[in-house]
């Protein structure tokens, strides 16, 4: 049987109905935009995460540009970001004047750490982006003992916990996607930013009403981006059990290791002392190219994701133009995302792991 790279549908199956009636009642109340729902999920969101303070937004792009201008970040300053995660963590900082600077990770927690971050360090830098890649939980406090602020990507990472505590709760901000394919996500596009202290997430909430601290001056030129009712409601409902998908991921990559795939490739390192919700399993190996070609031979879902990683984007070259990364090029040419979901069999894990082993004794003999 061939087995889906994700589904979405399937955990929410038991909450079909709940879902349907907090959708009714959003329908019913005639208020869309901004209201009890977000209200009630921005304070339960931020509970959940530890943060003291959460401020919906419309998606996880505009949640780092918002978050990155309540930070102070503007004009001049340079913001060090990896070149190996999904594109919008680096394309959100020239919209706020701002430059990217570009870092490499680590090989085996495809995270920065404070010996990659440093490297990209100038007088220059006032802020990092720490993306919590494909679940994992990059060392946020290592990195603040650099003396810089830190803004998390935890887009990928809703669920995950690490030792210092939730991703959202680690830096000076953070920033989710609530995409429906995320960890948690909604029925359209969605986001939120939390944040350690009251002044940035007033900020925030500033920005992301045009800019107006009260919706009749506007003293900055802000943004429209902010979360509407129906998602909220959506999200609301499902916020109770995400820790339980989240142990459902853990276990669809224990299923894997226990099949025996990690004897065919390089499997997933958790960054010390941190339980990842695997968002995304990306294995190893250097037939990437040809397990991929197998597996979808097979009929089973695979993904190379960031093939061309982001300081190689024709739209980033004036900045990532000569930038060395060897590992982040590294990981490029050799990651291969397989099948994950919650609901993931140790039967599932077996059979994509047989596809991968039949593709290497194929390519051995
Ligand atoms: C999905 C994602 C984003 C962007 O979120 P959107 O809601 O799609 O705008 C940013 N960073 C990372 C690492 C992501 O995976």
């Amino acid at each position: 049987m061939p087995v889906p790279l994700f589904d979405t549908k399937g955990p929410l199956a038991p909450l079909r109905a709940e879902l349907l009636a907090r959708i009714t009642e959003v329908v019913d109340d005639g208020r869309y935009i901004l209201g009890p729902n977000v209200d009630a999920f921005e304070r339960e969101f931020a509970a959940y995460v530890g943060a003291d303070h959460a401020v919906g937004v419309a998606n996880g792009t505009d949640a780092i540009t918002i978050a990155l201008r309540a930070m102070g970040v503007g004009p001049g300053d340079e913001v060090v970001v990896p070149s190996f995660t999904f594109y919008a963590s680096a394309e959100a900082i020239p919209p706020t004047g701002a430059v990217p600077v570009f870092c490499d990770v680590d090989p085996d927690t495809f995270c920065v750490t404070a010996e990659t971050v440093k490297a990209a360090l100038t007088p220059r830098t006032k802020a990092v982006i720490a993306v919590h890649l494909f679940g994992n939980v990059a060392p946020v406090a290592e990195i603040e003992a650099l003396g810089v602020p830190v803004l998390e990507d935890a887009a990928q990472a809703a669920g995950s916990t690490s030792a210092g505590g939730r991703p959202g709760a680690l830096g000076t901000a953070a920033t989710f996607s609530f995409f429906p394919s995320k960890n948690l996500g909604c029925f359209g596009d969605g986001g939120a930013i939390t944040a350690r202290d009251a002044e940035v997430a007033d900020r925030v909430r500033m920005l992301r009403f045009h800019g107006s601290w009260d919706k009749v001056t506007y003293e900055h030129v802000g943004v429209n981006s902010r979360l509407d009712e129906l998602q909220a409601a959506v999200l609301r409902v499902q916020l109770p059990h995400l820790d339980g998908w989240a142990d459902g991921r853990r276990a669809a990559g224990q299923h894997y290791a226990e099949a025996g795939l990690g004897e065919l490739v390089q499997l997933p390192v958790p960054v010390e002392g941190c339980a990842p919700a695997w968002h995304l399993y990306v294995i190893r190996h250097a037939q990437a190219d040809a397990i991929a070609a197998a597996l979808a031979a097979a009929g089973h879902g695979q993904k190379a994701y960031y093939r061309t990683p982001v300081h190689r984007q024709p739209a980033m070259a004036r900045w990532g133009a000569g930038t060395s990364l060897p590992v982040t090029d590294e990981l490029a040419a050799t990651h291969l995302a397989i099948p994950l979901n919650p609901l993931l069999t140790a039967e599932q894990a077996a059979e994509v792991t047989a596809t991968i082993r039949r593709a290497l004794d194929a390519g051995r003999g």
